[in-house]
């Protein structure tokens, strides 16, 4: 764990990632905290008494958390809630999203390493689907935006086994190749418009996701197909 934050009281920004309930009323926190990146922070006897800490240890809270660095663990002393994503309980596609989002970070996050731009990515993708834009055209852009921060996004635009810029293209394990190199692999096929879609959803600017992939009126399965490819990409870490 976190050895480089030294002993003491420690405020910081972050979101809660789980929520572990122990016996006896205690409660385990897994944050991601900015600076520090994700830790388990413990909450004694917090699970007896839920008014302490309000909403702010649910997953998905995010707020600013007062804690004690102690010899080997952190404490939570307070939390401040600044955004918990309530609204979004009243609609489960896009309460999915989050918590799949949430369930990704939980596995392939290093405890201890600091990932600020990724923990943005994943706020301001929340704040995407609150505010209306299509929960799986939102979670494709989520995903593209990790794998190119961690250098696993296979290119949109060039066949991945000739380099030459991509039109009508196959999908294959590894990603798109252009129909003449894919005779050889095979694949499932992406029209070029649709191609072209996939790179608009994850380049166009912020301001535009909601107003070109609203929610609802977009081919789920296309954009749910388009997730699990790239799911796949984590894979190669291992
Ligand atoms: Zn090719």
């Amino acid at each position: 764990m976190s050895d480089t934050v030294p002993q003491g009281l420690v405020r910081q920004s972050g979101v809660v990632l789980r929520r572990d309930a122990g016996p006896e009323g205690n409660v385990s926190l897994y944050l991601l905290l900015k600076g520090i990146g994700p830790v388990w922070v413990s909450a004694p006897g917090a699970g007896r008494g839920r008014i302490r800490f309000g909403g702010g240890m649910e997953p998905l809270s995010w707020g600013n958390f007062n804690l004690y660095k102690g010899t080997r663990r952190f404490y939570l002393k307070s939390v401040d809630v600044k955004e918990d994503f309530w609204s979004l309980r009243s609609s489960p596609e896009k309460l999915r999203a989050l918590l799949e989002w949430d369930r990704l970070l939980c596995l392939h996050l290093v405890p201890g390493l600091p990932c600020d731009e990724l923990a943005a990515l994943f706020y301001w993708s929340s704040i995407l689907v609150r505010d209306g834009a299509d929960p799986q055209t939102v979670e494709w852009r989520f995903l593209r935006k990790w794998l190119d921060l961690w250098g696993l996004a296979p290119s949109l635009t060039c066949c991945l086994s000739c380099g030459k810029p991509l039109g009508d293209a196959v999908w294959n394990a590894e990603g798109l190749n252009c129909p003449e190199c894919a005779r050889r692999s095979g694949g499932s096929r992406l029209a070029d418009g649709q191609r072209k879609l996939l790179v608009s959803a994850a380049e166009c600017p912020f301001d535009e996701v909601k107003r070109l992939f609203p929610f609802p009126g977009n081919d789920r399965e296309f954009w749910k197909d388009g997730c699990k490819r790239m799911k796949e990409f984590f894979g190669f870490l291992k």
